[in-house]
């Protein structure tokens, strides 16, 4: 009966669902640390909800890429479509982002995908962001911005 073989099959699913290493898992603590409590908690409620969703995890296992970025980095990413190449990743300067303000009000998400990959898949981010927005209501999630969409980033 596919009942009865329900069981099995949801167990081998799960097996299939990306999981991040041991020193993923310590860089993804070290990161989370980095946030402030309301942005932290509402992260870790969204990843507990998805972790838990039979479909969601399987499709993969979402993980804080940057948390706080010093302002050196922010100059950084700032010349990236400007005097280096490449497309505009941001329009802040060191110590204009969230990102460079410690413990951090914004953070970065991407989904590491069941291969290996690394995805910043807009989909998988807008179905976390209405996980993230229902966790906490002070989440803004950048997907929803008018103009340039950063969808990987979520602020309080
Ligand atoms: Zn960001």
């Amino acid at each position: 009966m596919l009942r009865r073989s329900n069981a099995p099959v949801a167990k081998q699913l799960a097996r299939l669902a990306p999981q991040l290493s041991g020193v993923q898992q310590r860089i993804e603590a070290a990161r989370l640390g980095q946030a402030v409590p309301s942005l932290g908690a509402a992260y870790a409620h969204a990843l507990a909800r998805w972790a838990g969703d039979p479909v969601l995890r399987l499709l993969g296992r979402p993980f804080i890429t940057e948390c706080y970025r010093s302002p050196e980095r922010q100059d950084e990413l700032y010349e990236r479509g400007r005097s280096k190449p490449g497309p505009v990743v941001t329009y802040k300067r060191g110590g204009e982002s969230k990102h460079n303000r410690l413990p951090a009000p914004a953070l970065d998400v991407a989904f590491l995908l069941a291969d290996g990959e690394v995805s910043w898949s807009g989909l998988l981010l807008s179905k976390f962001a209405r996980l993230m927005k229902a966790a906490d209501a002070r989440v803004h999630w950048g997907g929803d911005w008018p103009g340039f969409k950063d969808r990987p980033h979520f602020e309080v």
